[in-house]
């Protein structure tokens, strides 16, 4: 019987933990779910919810395809930098669904669990683009799994309320400058923790950066999160 439980957890014939919680970190029922999610004290995942937004998502939006796919770079940019401040990043993805469970959510996940576990608590003290973030650990380790298979084919009829992950892809060339920055970084381990410190140093490789590709960084992580809080004091956290 237990073997039987253990083989079926977090399956659809799970009766008792929510499939999709287990599957892909959230679920469109949210606290009122009539199966258990089963939050992880020990993961190597984080998740940040409804932070990438996509000006697609607005009906006024008159920016071109190759612009907004320049607007999610940036971002995508901006958060894989931050991130891997952090620790070591495997991997990192941004959910591109409607469903106010799913939409904008960034996903990463950290070679180490105790890296996720301290990334948590510091982006839970941060803001970006003037909203302040939560962070939570997360069950998902295999993307596969969370992803849309029908989207990867283009072929989902269900559009941006699917309930899977249909995640927004950096364009390969960002994908790989960035492993390669973080390889450096890992290297040079020249680097301070989080906050955008005027002192942090940068390796040669970001140094030799042409102007245009770092003048497409304009980063929304706020400046000095610090001042920030004190005028906006937040609900302590359990
Ligand atoms: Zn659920
Ligand atoms: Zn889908």
């Amino acid at each position: 019987m237990a073997d039987y439980l253990a083989s079926i957890y977090g399956t659809e014939k799970d009766k008792v933990n929510c499939s999709f919680y287990f599957k892909i970190g959230s679920c469109r029922h949210g606290d009122r779910c009539s199966r258990k999610h089963v939050k992880p004290t020990f993961t190597p995942t984080i998740l940040v919810r409804n932070v990438y937004k996509n000006p697609a998502h607005d009906p006024t939006c008159a920016m071109t395809e190759p612009e907004l796919q320049e607007h999610f770079d940036a971002f995508y940019e901006d958060w894989y930098r931050e991130l891997a401040m952090l620790g070591p990043l495997e991997e990192m993805h941004v959910c591109d669904n409607v469903g106010e469970h799913l939409v904008g959510n960034v996903y990463a996940r950290y070679k180490a669990e105790s890296d996720a576990a301290i990334a948590v608590d510091k982006l839970n003290d941060r803001y970006y683009a003037g909203f302040p973030l939560y962070a939570e650990l997360c069950p998902v380790t295999d993307f596969r799994e969370a992803c849309c298979r029908q989207h990867e084919d283009r072929m989902c009829n269900r559009g941006g309320f699917c309930n899977f992950m249909h995640l927004r892809h950096p364009t390969a060339d960002l994908r790989l400058e960035l492993h390669d920055a973080q390889k450096a970084m890992l290297k040079a381990k020249g680097f301070e923790g989080i906050g955008r410190s005027s002192t942090r140093r940068r390796s040669s490789r970001s140094r030799s950066r042409s102007p245009a590709r770092t003048s497409r960084r304009s980063s929304r992580w706020e400046e000095d999160d610090e001042a920030r809080r004190s005028r906006e004091p937040r609900e302590s956290r359990p």
